[in-house]
C-alpha cells in the first residue's frame, strides 16, 4: 500500500526514445509528472497481473491522456489473462476516448518481436494469472576495424557503411569483402527482466538468466517468511538467491512492505547477492552497454525539479544533524529512531527551515537508516 514516502507498483523502462511503463499502481500519473520525465503520450503499458496495486492508476491516467485532447498516437496495454475482462469493467470510467485503446493479452511464453529487441513474457508465482517480462536485446553487429578497413584498401563511403551492416561489397577492383574482414566479434545486447509479484521460483531463474538487471519482488523481510509463502511473495533473502542462481548483474529490490525501510531488506539480500540495491521512488538505473560498465543506481536520479533536498545530516562529536520539514515528520523520525533503540534529541533549527537532530556516534549509521525512511538519500550528507 502507498505510504507518504513511496507510491505503489510502477515502473517506466526508457530506451532510446521509447518509454515503457510497467504496472500502473494508484497515483501513476502524478508520480510521473513530479519526475524528471514528466508526463508523456505514454504508448505502451505492460501489466503483470492485475491486483489492485498494479492497475489502480490506469483509469486517471487513460482519462487525462483524453483530457488533452490526445487522438493520436495509440496506447497498447499488456496484460495477462483476464486484462480485456478488466477493461470492460472499466468502461464506466472511462468513457469514450478520443485515441485508440488496444488491450492485448499475453501468455507465459510469448514473445514480441520489436526490431533490435524482444520482450519475453514469463510466468510467475503468484497465485492468479501474471507474467513477469524480460526486454533482451538482439547481439549489436562488432566495432569497424578502421585499420583493417584500410589495409584492405576499401574507400571512405558507402562501402564502409554496407560493412558494418553487415553486407559484403565488392571493390572496384573486383575484389569481394565480407563483414568478417573489418568488423569484430558481435557484441551483446542488454537485458533487463521485471518479475512483478511473486514466490521466488525456478522459471524467474531462467527467464532471467544473466540479466544486467533484474527487478524482483521483495515485499518481506527474514521475519516475515511464512507469511511470504501464504501470499506468494518473496523475502528479499530468496529474490537474492534467485538472483545468485540466474547470474545477474544487479539485483533491484521493489515492491516493499510499508513495515521496511528498505536498507534492512538489502542487508538481508546482500549476504546471498551482494550487487543488490533497493531503488526509492525517483531513483533511476542507468544500464550501459556490457562494454561500457555495470549497470548503476542513481539516487534520485528521476526526480524533477520539485522535489528537491530538504534533509541535512552532519556528523559533529557525538552527532547527526538532520533538517526535516515539518513537525509531523519530527515525530514520525522520533518515532522510527525510538523503535530502532536510538535516543535522539530533536530540535529546530535556529537559522534553518528544519529540525537538528542529535543521536549518539555509535548509532549513527543506524539513524541514517532510519532518517532515510522519512527523506531522500542524496539528501543526507554526513558532514565531519
Ligand atoms: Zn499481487
Ligand atoms: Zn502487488
Amino acid at each position: 500500500m502507498p505510504t507518504s514516502r513511496r507510491a505503489p507498483a510502477a515502473l517506466l523502462l526508457r530506451r532510446g526514445g521509447e518509454r515503457l511503463l510497467f504496472d500502473c499502481g494508484e497515483g501513476t500519473q502524478r508520480q510521473l509528472q513530479r519526475s524528471a520525465v514528466g508526463l508523456p503520450e505514454i504508448e505502451e503499458i505492460f501489466l503483470t497481473h492485475l491486483h489492485a496495486d498494479h492497475v489502480l492508476g490506469l483509469p486517471g491516467m487513460l482519462k487525462t491522456f483524453a483530457l488533452r485532447g490526445r487522438e493520436a498516437p495509440g496506447l497498447t496495454v499488456h496484460g495477462p489473462r483476464g486484462v480485456r475482462d478488466l477493461f470492460g469493467k472499466l468502461k464506466p470510467f472511462l468513457g469514450r476516448l478520443p485515441y485508440p485503446l488496444t488491450v492485448v493479452e499475453l501468455a507465459p511464453g510469448d514473445v514480441l518481436e520489436r526490431g533490435d529487441y524482444r520482450l519475453e513474457a514469463f510466468a510467475v508465482d503468484h497465485g492468479v494469472a501474471a507474467v513477469g517480462y524480460a526486454l533482451v536485446e538482439e547481439e549489436r553487429p562488432g566495432r569497424f576495424d578502421v585499420v583493417a578497413a584500410d589495409a584492405l584498401g576499401i574507400p571512405a563511403g558507402p562501402e564502409r557503411g554496407m560493412l558494418q551492416g553487415g553486407e559484403p561489397v565488392t571493390l572496384p577492383d573486383g575484389r569481394v569483402i565480407t563483414p568478417d574482414a573489418v568488423l569484430g566479434p558481435a557484441r551483446p545486447g542488454r537485458k533487463v527482466t521485471i518479475t512483478g509479484d511473486t514466490a521466488a521460483s525456478p522459471n524467474v531463474v531462467q527467464a532471467a538468466y544473466r540479466s544486467d538487471l533484474l527487478v524482483h519482488e521483495a515485499t518481506f523481510g527474514a521475519d516475515e517468511a511464512g507469511r511470504a509463502r501464504e501470499t506468494l511473495h518473496s523475502t528479499a533473502a530468496e529474490a537474492a538467491q534467485v538472483a545468485k542462481l540466474a547470474e545477474v548483474r544487479l539485483l533491484a529490490l521493489t515492491h516493499v512492505s510499508p513495515r521496511y525501510i528498505g536498507s534492512e531488506l538489502r542487508r538481508e539480500a546482500q549476504a546471498f547477492f551482494a550487487e543488490t540495491v533497493v531503488p526509492r521512488d525517483f531513483d533511476l538505473i542507468e544500464i550501459p552497454f556490457p562494454e561500457r560498465g555495470a549497470p548503476r543506481l542513481v539516487k534520485r536520479g528521476g526526480a524533477g525539479g520539485g522535489e528537491r533536498s530538504y534533509h541535512r545530516v552532519a556528523m559533529a562529536r557525538m552527532i547527526q544533524v538532520a533538517t526535516a520539514g515539518d513537525v509531523t515528520e519530527a515525530e514520525e523520525l522520533q518515532e522510527l529512531l525510538r523503535d530502532a533503540g536510538i535516543d535522539a534529541e530533536i530540535e529546530p533549527l535556529a537559522d534553518e527551515d528544519g529540525l537538528s537532530v542529535l543521536v549518539p556516534e555509535d548509532s549513527l549509521e543506524a539513524a541514517q537508516d532510519a532518517i532515510e525512511a522519512l527523506s531522500e538519500p542524496d539528501d543526507i550528507i554526513a558532514e565531519p
